[in-house]
This record gives structure tokens, sequence and C-alpha cells, in this order.
């Protein structure tokens, strides 16, 4: 009894959350998940597994978005199998990942990730000065893995076999109280992860959930350690926040928390230069509108609207010292896409995207002779119209603008004409004509 009080007692003063060995499980007719709300190829997956005389069970934001009645994005399956084990039952199989090693199992668009239960223990890793753990792939306990998972809400397993849901850390019980809890001790947890408070702020503001203030107090002074996390990992978490259909509710909330400075370094760029948050909030707003809708995302457009008012600042300043205008937006784009994708790991795959948005933008002004029409043909139009139309709903292209490409793309040949005089005579009564552009074209990203 003693023993086990101090060993109660050492382990909350490391940190480590009290692992409950036995799950509560929860039937199917209480928590009411409907079978066929669930992936067949996860099901399939566990269904294989289990037949092989393993665990396995659906794990993770799928369960939690079942129990939510929410469609999930993806399905993953955790099972007590090894890597090894899991790719031998499948024909479509593949083991990636080099720390985690994860399998992925194919059908036919459909990839279910398998995770082999991981454990959980906080004196024996390989941490930094901060906490952060760099290593934890040692097989485990389900329980262990229950509690390494971040938050009660996504450490929930479904078993297609029983219907049951096996509940760890009272996830359920937080699902219906729509509260976000961290399990165990909120500050260590996020010293092990810093990346853990996005995923607070992406959670609650996409599940419209409260944050348990156990698990919110620490995170204003934790806030810095996100310096401390591989840009490219944090670029992966950025890119869910922004392309979650919430964004704008996740960047409010970082707000409201105090957050916006340091988490987020893209954030600071843009909160940064006020003139440009109307912009930015609007290409937000359309960006979770899109994806609501289930369209993609391209990262290359949003990361172009996010860094737009730093090129446009640059740009403005070298003409307003007297150079030409299209060699020096692109002067101002090598400048901004240099300082800021290291900074904020974007990929050169998004940068030639981004580049070749921007560089149409003063394009889309000429309407004179035949450069609308050799537009037509840009691979980008499509991009950099969209780019155009954000523009213009932020006040910073003059409306009419928009109007007349929208009207010019759908045009017929005969009616392109048309506008394309309309356009003519329009500039030369308004006086805003500019005098012929110079020969030479813009140069294009390759
Ligand atoms: P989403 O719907 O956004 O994909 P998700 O919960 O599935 O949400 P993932 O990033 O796909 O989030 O991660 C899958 C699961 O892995 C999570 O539900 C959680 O259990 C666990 N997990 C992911 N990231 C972490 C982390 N940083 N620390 C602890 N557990 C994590
Ligand atoms: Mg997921």
């Amino acid at each position: 009894m003693i023993h086990r009080l101090v060993t109660r007692v050492r382990s909350l003063l490391a940190g480590k959350p009290r692992l409950r060995k036995a799950p509560r499980r929860i039937a199917a007719q209480e928590h009411g998940i409907q079978r066929e709300a669930v992936s067949r190829s996860a099901i399939r997956v566990c269904e294989v597994l289990q037949g092989a005389g393993h665990r396995a069970y659906v794990v993770g934001g799928a369960v939690r978005d079942l129990l939510l009645r929410v469609v999930p994005k993806d399905f993953d399956v955790a099972t007590d199998a090894t890597p090894e084990r899991v790719k031998s039952h499948f024909r479509r199989a593949i083991i990636i990942g080099r720390r985690f090693r994860l399998v992925h199992v194919m059908f036919g668009s459909e990839t279910i990730e398998v995770s082999t239960f991981r454990a959980y223990d906080v004196g024996e890793r390989d941490t930094d000065e901060h906490g952060r753990v760099l290593a934890d792939n040692v097989f485990g306990e389900q329980y262990e893995d229950a509690a390494r998972r971040d938050f009660t809400i996504n450490a929930l397993y479904y078993d297609p076999g029983t219907g049951e849901v096996l509940d760890y850390h009272d996830g359920v019980r937080d699902i219906r109280r729509r509260r976000l809890r961290i399990i165990g001790d909120p500050e260590t947890r996020y010293r092990e992860d810093p990346v853990r408070m996005l995923r607070a702020v992406r959670f609650a503001a996409k599940l419209g959930f409260e944050i348990d203030p156990a698990t919110r107090a620490p995170i204003a002074k934790l806030a810095k350690l996100i310096e401390n996390v591989p840009a490219a990992r944090l670029f992966d978490e950025m890119l869910k926040l922004l392309t979650s259909g919430y964004s704008v509710a996740c960047i409010l909330q970082l707000r409201s928390e105090g957050l916006h400075h340091g988490l987020l370094p893209l954030l600071d760029v843009i909160l940064k230069q006020p003139q440009g948050e109307r912009f930015v909030m609007l290409a937000l707003a359309r960006t979770d509108e899109r994806a609501r809708a289930g369209k993609k995302v391209a990262p290359g457009f949003l990361f172009a609207a996010l860094l737009w008012h730093e090129v446009l600042s640059k740009w403005n300043s070298r003409i307003a010292a007297g150079q030409h205008r299209i060699p020096s937006l692109e002067a101002a784009i090598e400048e901004v896409l240099e300082s800021q994708t290291e900074k904020l790991a974007i990929q050169r795959r998004f940068t030639a995207e981004m580049r070749e948005i921007w560089m149409l933008q003063p394009r889309f002004e000429r309407r004179n002779g035949q450069a609308p029409l050799r537009l037509l043909e840009h691979l980008r139009l499509r991009a950099g119209y969209d780019f155009l139309l954000i523009r213009c709903a932020a006040e910073e292209a003059p409306a009419e603008l928009g109007q007349w490409w929208t009207r010019f793309l759908h045009a017929t040949d005969a009616e392109r004409t048309a506008l394309l005089q309309e356009a003519g005579k329009s500039r030369d009564a308004t006086g805003t004509r500019r005098k012929r552009p110079r020969r030479r074209r813009p140069a294009q990203a390759a």
C-alpha cells in the first residue's frame, strides 16, 4: 500500500500521467456509433489482425469524430502487432517512417494507417533540455499507448468486432461535455511536445470545445517552446491548422489566448501588418469555405495570400524609390521568399506557385491589346484570378477589375472582343491609362 502510494507520488512528480490499465468499455447502444459510418477498409484491417490473434482498434481522430457524428477525414488503426507482422497480412502494405514505424495499408484510393502500441515512460526517454521528447519508438501496452496520446478525446479505441469503445481517460465524458483536456500533467506534456499547444487551439476551434482550465493554464508561459520544434514539423501542423476549415476560428482563438506571437511564426508576419489583416482574413475565410465544402486547398495559394502584404509593402517601397513596376515586383518577391521560406519551412514545391500567383497580379491590370487573351493560356490563371477577387473584396483592387475578369473568363470570343474594347474606352475616359507596357514581358517562374 505504502509502496503504491510512493510510486504514485513519484510518478505525479515526474509528470507521468496516472496510467489507468483497464479501460472503461462503452457498449454500442450507449455510444451510438453506427458500424456503417466506419470505413470498411478500417474494419477489414481490424478483422484481419484480430483473426490472426492480435488486438486491433480504430483509434484517434476517427473515433472522436464518429462520436461527434462528424464524418472522419481518415481512419487510423492501433494494434499490438509489430509493423512487420501487420505488413505480412496485407497485399498492399508498406512500412513507412524511420523513427515512428507505421504501416500504410492501401485499399483502392483509401489508406489506413496502422501503428503499433507505443510505450509511455517519462523517466527513460531521450529529451532535450526543455523536456522535448526526441525518441519514443518503443512498443508497449495498450494502456501506455492511450496515455501517450495528446487529449482524452483522441485516446479512444473502437473495436469493430464487439462494437465497444475502450476509454482510458474519460474521453467520452469530455466529448459529451465538449471539453478539451490533455492527458497527464499539462506542463510536462507540452514540454515533451510543444506542438500540442497548437493542437489544443486547433481542436478547440475546430470542434467548438472549451479548453479545460488546467490544460489551458501553462500555454501562455510555454508558448515560446514552439521555437525549438523543427521547422518542418511545425509547418505540417500549421498546414493542418490553416486547412482545417476553421482557420479563422483558430486564429481568433490563438489571439484570445494571447498566443498569436511566437506560437506561429507565420502569424507574426501577418499580424505585424494590420493593413494586410483584412486581406488575410478574407483569404482564410474563403479557404475555410472551400475546405468545408470538401474542396482541395492549395498550400501555395494559401501561403501566397498570407505573405502577399509583405510582398506588397516591399514592392511599393521599390516603386517609390523610382524602380520599374515589374522588375521591382520580381525583386520584392525574391526578397520575401528568401527571408520567409526558410523560417517558415515552406517547401520549394509551393514557392513556384506563389511566385506565379503574385506575378500575375499586375498582368490583370493590363487590358489593352492582346494581353488579356494571352493571359487565358496561363497555367495559373485560375489561381491568380481567385487571388485577384480576394484583393477586390479587400478593396485593395478596384471591384470593377474583378468584375471585368469574371465576365471576360466566362465570355464567348465575340463577347471578349467587346469587353476588350470596353476596357480600352473606359481607360481613356478615366484617364488612368498607363503608358504602353515596355517590351519586356514580366518574367515567369519556371
Ligand atoms: P485530425 O482530424 O485533425 O486528423 P487527429 O486526432 O486524427 O485529428 P492526427 O494528427 O491525425 O490528429 O493524429 C492522430 C492521433 O495521434 C491523435 O488522435 C492522437 O491520438 C495522436 N497524436 C497525434 N499527434 C500527437 C501528439 N503531438 N502528441 C500525442 N499524441 C498525438
Ligand atoms: Mg487524423
